[in-house]
């Protein structure tokens, strides 16, 4: 009787499972923090993470990688039609929305499969919703996990306005599942997501608009760049709406949707994109781990991505600083580099990160912008140096686009702070010149820097 007891009791699931490091959220920050905890202390660490969704996060199924897929294809819409310029019989017949949809998901099919095999043998997966219990443990469809270092990397997901209707719009999530072009659409938001989306619909063939509380978009970028991007959006045939909001949203027979606004009725319209920001995602019983929060939900974490609960990290969306999957993945591997690998003082420099907005053409901006350099120096320490050029590729086509770049100088050495472009080609420019940045160059080094001939960033380096 004891003996069969005892055998009953050995095939139980442990109340608590231990680990040495668990990790929610199977992210971007999440993969690649716990992929590399497992290459540290001869790979013995006990390392534990746990996903409710798609492997690999936002980025990977419905943020950077999807989304750059279908940049690339609005930007051969964009190009179409210089080619007869180039010489070439081309003409834009049709557009199959479906081709480029199946070829992408197939892709990130592969990259979620490339993400959890990654991990195989190294890292347990657990798949499910993960909450937080009374008695500070992890539970996941009723097994409960604990460990001596847990990282919340839970990221984030799309807001969507609390207005009558609101629910018969969509967010960038949605975008991903569309299965065709839509004929009208209607983009609110003036972020970095609101004008990539705007921009690949409209050069794809939707008639598009952007609506925007005030009058420029990416209104936090350095002022040139927001200009030029609101401007470069209107040339391309987006309508800009500004100083305007959605008050209600009414659904019609026919299935398109009215929107009332304060600048008036839209009628039509077969897409209502809402691109108005993002919201941390902590509703998980957070707080029973007695890690504080700011009023926006996002978890509050000092430079080593502490929270203010022992042995509990955060890092990524769900802090809110930075948004971008580079610095995820950034934070959670220097944090067990320290955590693990005895790096005590190892952390992540949230200065002078590079980033790029995927508009038509792109924005690459790392530093500073003029705004903040002059706030933090005063106007007579900087100095700018600008440009706006034609790049030569449109030389010989009927179509034209400009190149805006602006560097930020602080006095007396001038010393690069900032460097903001726009135009064709700056999003693959900006990460070298970002590593000049941040090692501290100067206007000098830039000009000591021989051009590359015939090229746009060759003038970067002959700013007058
Ligand atoms: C449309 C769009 C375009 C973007 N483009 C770019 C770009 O071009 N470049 C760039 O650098 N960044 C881009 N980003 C931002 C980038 O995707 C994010 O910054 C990045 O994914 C954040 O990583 P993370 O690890 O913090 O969170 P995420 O990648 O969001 O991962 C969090 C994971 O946690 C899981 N999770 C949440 N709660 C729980 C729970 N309770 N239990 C279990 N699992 C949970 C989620 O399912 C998710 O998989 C884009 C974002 C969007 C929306």
């Amino acid at each position: 009787m004891r003996l069969h007891f005892l055998r009953r009791l050995s095939r139980m699931p442990p109340v608590v499972k231990k680990f040495d490091y668990l990790v929610i959220g199977g992210g971007s920050g999440g993969v690649a923090s716990a992929r590399r905890a497992a290459e540290f202390k001869d790979g013995s660490l006990k390392i534990g993470i746990i996903e409710h969704g798609r492997w690999g996060g936002t980025c990977v199924n419905v943020g950077c990688v999807p989304k750059k897929v279908m940049f690339m294809a609005a930007s051969h819409a964009e190009h179409l039609p210089d080619y007869k310029d180039y010489g070439f019989d081309v003409e834009r017949k049709a557009f199959d929305w479906s081709i480029i949809k199946k070829s992408r998901d197939n892709y990130i099919k592969r990259l979620n499969k490339i993400y959890e095999e990654n991990m195989l043998s190294k890292v347990e997966r657990i798949f499910g919703h993960a909450t937080v219990t009374d008695d500070k443990c992890i539970e996941v469809n009723g097994q409960k996990y604990s460990a001596d270092h847990i990282l919340i990397a839970t990221g984030g997901s799309p807001i969507v306005p609390d207005i009558p209707g609101a629910e018969h719009g969509i967010t960038s999530d949605g975008f991903f599942e569309l299965e065709d072009l839509p004929k009208k659409t209607v983009v609110v938001g003036a972020g970095y997501i609101a004008v990539e989306l705007a921009g690949i619909l409209n050069a794809l063939g939707s008639d598009t608009s952007i609506m925007i509380r005030y009058d420029k978009v990416l209104r936090t970028f350095d002022s040139m760049v927001s200009a030029a991007v609101t401007e470069n959006l209107e040339e391309a045939g987006v309508k800009v709406l500004r100083k305007t909001q959605t008050k209600l949203v009414t659904k019609e027979a026919d299935g398109t949707l009215t929107l009332e606004t304060s600048g008036g009725q839209i009628t039509g319209v077969t897409c209502l994109i809402w691109a108005i920001g993002r919201i941390p995602s902590t509703k998980f019983g957070v707080e029973k781990l007695g890690v504080q929060m700011d009023s926006k939900g996002h978890i509050i974490v000092d430079e080593f991505q502490n929270t203010s609960a022992k042995g509990i990290y955060a890092l990524g969306d769900v802090c809110g600083k930075f948004l971008l999957t580079p610095v995820a993945i950034a934070a959670g591997r220097r944090l067990v580099h320290r955590l693990f690998n005895n790096e005590k003082d190892l952390k992540l420099a949230y200065e002078n990160i590079a980033t790029v907005v995927f508009s038509h053409p792109p924005v690459g901006t790392v530093g500073m912008t003029e705004e903040e350099a002059v706030k933090e120096f005063g106007e007579d320490k900087i100095k700018i140096y600008k440009t706006v050029f034609t790049p030569m590729y449109y030389a010989v086509t009927q179509r034209k686009s400009k190149c805006a770049m602006k560097m930020v100088c602080l006095l007396p050495q001038e010393k690069v702070i900032g460097l903001h472009l726009v135009g064709d080609g700056v999003d693959e420019m900006m990460q070298g010149f970002a590593v000049a940045v941040k090692m501290g160059a100067t206007k000098k080094n830039f000009d000591d820097t021989v051009a590359i001939h015939p090229t746009s960033s060759e003038e970067l380096v002959t700013l007058r």
